[in-house]
């Protein structure tokens, strides 16, 4: 998770311009999503790791 996080690579300075990034955080929202490649900036919103089935919040 937090390898797919900190990805980076030369060829796209925008994790939604690559297609090897899959996973985008938002400061603001404190939200995680999985990046949406149609060519606009779209997410969808996940609530735990899609690689271990970790929670990637704490439970309020
Ligand atoms: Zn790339």
């Amino acid at each position: 998770m937090q390898a797919a996080l900190e990805m980076n690579c030369d060829a796209h300075d925008d994790p939604f311009q690559c297609p090897d990034s899959l996973i985008a955080y938002h400061e603001g929202l404190n939200q995680f999503g999985l990046i949406v490649h149609d060519g606009d900036r779209n997410v969808v919103v996940i609530r735990h790791c899609p690689w271990c089935g970790g929670a990637l919040y704490e439970a309020a």
